[in-house]
């Protein structure tokens, strides 16, 4: 029997909790929390009518650790599921720490007034988990997850060593908005205008982060299941991790889509300063401009229902090869269908590839296929159980040779 309690009722969560509930051996009891407690009973009613599974529902504000303690002694979860906002990942870990619980996440920490995500404050909660004899397993979504799997599947199965990695994600879904974000608005826009950072290392030397401006630089590809696109290079977390974990790595990179329309409308809330994460004073109150942008524009998960088109997210890897062939590059990806993710969740395809691995990991952890004591990311974990659940659980992937390394 595996109690899990999972935390945040967005989009990400519906889809998470509806996975879990496909999987009742697995997890047999499950509740979920979050700030607003009627988003958890939604969730619950949706499960309820596609699975015929019952879910409890609690309200909790996550950044309250000793509220989270009494509600995870209450429950007794083996594992918590962390789907709020990475803003909450520290606290959630310390309830988890004084509670002796396993922990999962799929974003890394990062502070409020800051647009700095990193791994440095979680990765300093190792020894805490280790000496409590718990295991937290960072970053369980697509990118990062799926990505870092990718890569460390094509590493243990394809090459030996590791020279260039370009991951891919292109959302090729038309939502029908003027301007929408398929994630947390807040957490999205943060991300996308920060400056570009990418990795680079010469032989022999200890490599280093390179940074551009945000958006400045791009490239045309052409999606399998969405045609050519623009993809524009960026920081994502994962980079930091897989350049720790691949210490052989010359050079990883990051590329997102994004459509003319988006770009435009997101250089003119920059211009006009609804970008911005420093308080100003409005009618009396101090409010942060992106928070108040992030209220007004749609929910990601109302875009579920009016979402079109195909994601397809996935890394390109070029090193030697481990049947000693040479140099060789191959391409592994995933394609989501907006549609179809829908129609078994309720939720759109973004949603549905992070609720899907978060789904995962959780999976991997409760039965004791992935574990540990301390903390990880899903670069230190075998891969091949997890790539096997992906293609039993709705994110089926392809690989194949590419003719050589990337042209751009
Ligand atoms: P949403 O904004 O839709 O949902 C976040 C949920 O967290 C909301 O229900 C919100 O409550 C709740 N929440 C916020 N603050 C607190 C708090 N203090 N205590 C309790 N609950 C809180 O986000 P998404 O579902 O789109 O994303 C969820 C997570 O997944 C994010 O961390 C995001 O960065 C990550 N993500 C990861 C990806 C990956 O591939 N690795 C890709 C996409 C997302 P309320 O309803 O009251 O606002």
């Amino acid at each position: 029997m595996s109690t899990v309690l999972v935390i945040g009722a967005g989009g990400v969560s519906s889809v998470c909790v509806h996975k879990m509930a496909q999987l009742g051996d697995i997890f047999t009891d499950i509740h979920l929390a979050s700030r607003t407690k009627s988003k958890c009973d939604a969730i619950a009613a949706g499960v309820k009518t596609r699975e015929g599974a019952d879910i409890n529902t609690y309200e909790i504000d996550a950044e309250e650790v000793p509220a989270l303690v009494n509600l995870i002694h209450q429950i007794k979860p083996s594992l918590v599921v962390n789907l709020a906002l990475p803003y909450q990942d520290l606290p959630i870990m310390d309830a988890c720490l004084e509670t002796g619980v396993h922990y999962l996440d799929t974003a890394n920490y990062e502070p409020k007034d800051e647009a700095k995500f990193e791994y440095h404050w979680q990765w300093a909660y190792h020894n805490r988990f280790k000496e409590a004899g718990i295991m937290a397993l960072l970053g369980s979504g697509f990118d990062p997850g799926v990505t870092s799997v990718f890569t460390m599947w094509l590493r243990k199965h394809k090459l030996k060593t590791i020279r260039q990695l370009d991951i891919l994600d292109c959302n090729g879904g038309d939502h029908g908005q003027a301007f929408a974000t398929n994630f947390n608005p807040e957490i999205n826009i943060r991300e996308v205008t920060a400056p570009a950072r990418h990795w680079e290392k010469k032989p022999g030397e200890n490599g280093g982060w390179v940074e551009t401006p945000a958006m400045q630089v791009k490239t045309e590809f052409d999606f399998e299941a969405v045609g050519p696109r623009n993809a524009y290079l960026m920081y994502h977390e994962e980079l930091e991790s897989l350049s720790k974990f691949i210490p052989e790595l010359e050079r990883a990179r990051f590329w997102m889509t994004f459509g003319d329309e988006y770009i435009k409308h997101l250089t003119v809330l920059q211009n006009v300063g609804m970008t911005g994460i420093e308080p100003i004073k409005y009618q009396g109150k101090e409010i942060i401009p992106l928070q108040f942008l992030a209220a007004v524009l749609p929910k990601p998960e109302t875009l579920g229902e009016s979402t079109t088109g195909n994601t397809n997210i996935g890394v390109i890897a070029t090193g030697e090869a481990l049947d000693g062939s040479g140099e060789k590059t191959f391409y592994i990806n995933n394609i989501c269908s907006h549609e179809a993710a829908y129609e078994e969740t309720g939720n759109q395809g973004v949603s549905y590839t992070t609720g899907v691995p978060a789904m995962i990991g959780s999976a991997m952890m409760l039965g004791g296929t992935w574990s540990g004591e301390g903390v990880f990311n899903m670069e230190q974990m075998n891969p091949d159980p997890f790539m096997e659940m992906l293609n039993l659980h709705g994110l089926p992937w392809n690989v194949k040779e590419l003719d050589g390394p990337v042209g751009f």
